[in-house]
């Protein structure tokens, strides 16, 4: 959906509450009371009301927007915004092109979606073969971390990511020239250097039968215990243009979009930064991104715990 779809779809705050109320139907509303799937629409008071104990359900309840003061159309406007662009945007941009008053309110939206990005994400582990790496990315410490920090020196850390992808060996059958095509990426921020950290990451985010490439590291000497083969590779330029070329390639187009796009990245927020660079990498191929994020901001079972 372009710009121009957009405001044709959704030209004011009752169609994209309509629309709201079409989409939790069709995806399905619980009920925080009583845990029942059956609901009313209530059209006096654009509530959902539950068919089991008469519990009411407001439009955003139990969505990404939940508690938020923000309009469902700028709601919608942001998450447009975030997926319309390969590159992505600045909350300073987005609050500047939607006429917002207040950065932190777009701010914080931004991350809820990028919160989201990274659950939607999450549903799925890495199969067959993969490469791991890790990359360092340079953030800003903020004031608050920097004050619990023992000799709190320094305003730039950097902070240490697992770096994985599907990556597929093929050979061409007629000319014998070999290439390796790449699905999805996983990207994590890694606790500390310790070959504990990297075991949760892979145990969180790849099957237990696949096949994992890395170079040599003391931190991946356990990994073996969590997949099917572990091949080590020593670290030399081929390696990195060969066995973990997919994954050099993402860290370092993540780091340039990193740069080009967002001033600094707090450390605490790194994550975020990365879940949305990764759900967009892994939808490259899909037509309408945003249609996709507003199918997932709707997700009954994510947002029904509080
Ligand atoms: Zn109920």
């Amino acid at each position: 959906m372009n710009i121009l779809d957009f405001f044709e779809k959704f030209k004011d705050e009752k169609a994209c509450k309509e629309y709201l109320r079409d989409l939790r139907m069709k995806e399905g509303v619980i009920c925080k009371h009583c845990g029942s799937k059956k609901h009313y629409w209530l059209a006096s008071k654009w509530q959902f009301q539950c068919s089991s104990c008469s519990f009411r359900t407001t439009l955003k309840s139990g969505t990404v927007m939940e508690n938020s003061n923000l309009s469902v159309r700028k709601w919608f406007l942001i998450m447009l915004f975030m997926t319309s662009t390969k590159k992505g945007m600045s909350a300073c941009e987005i609050k500047r092109q939607m006429e917002h008053s207040r950065y932190n309110t777009v701010l914080s939206v931004m991350h809820r979606i990028r919160d989201l990005m990274g659950k939607r994400d999450n549903m799925y582990q890495l199969n067959d073969m993969i490469e791991f790496d890790e990359g360092y990315f340079e953030t800003e410490v903020s004031e608050k971390v920097r004050s619990n920090l023992k000799r709190g020196k320094g305003s730039q850390r950097q902070l240490n990511v697992a770096v994985m992808a599907e990556s597929v060996p093929l050979e061409n059958l007629d000319t014998g020239q070999k290439s390796k095509s790449c699905r999805f990426f996983k990207m994590r921020v890694l606790e500390d250097q310790s070959a504990e950290a990297i075991n949760n990451v892979v145990k969180g985010s790849i099957n237990e039968k696949s096949i994992v490439f890395t170079d040599r590291s003391a931190s991946y000497v356990d990994i073996e215990k969590y997949i099917e083969v572990h091949v080590m590779e020593k670290s030399t330029p081929e390696v990195t243009k060969e066995t973990l070329k997919w994954v050099h390639i993402a860290i370092s187009n993540a780091k340039r979009n990193f740069l080009g796009v967002y001033h600094k990245i707090k450390g605490e927020n790194l994550q975020r930064y990365l879940n949305e660079f990764v759900y967009k990498v892994n939808r490259r191929y899909f037509n309408s991104v945003f249609e996709r994020l507003l199918v997932a901001s709707v997700f009954p079972y994510w947002y029904n715990s509080d």
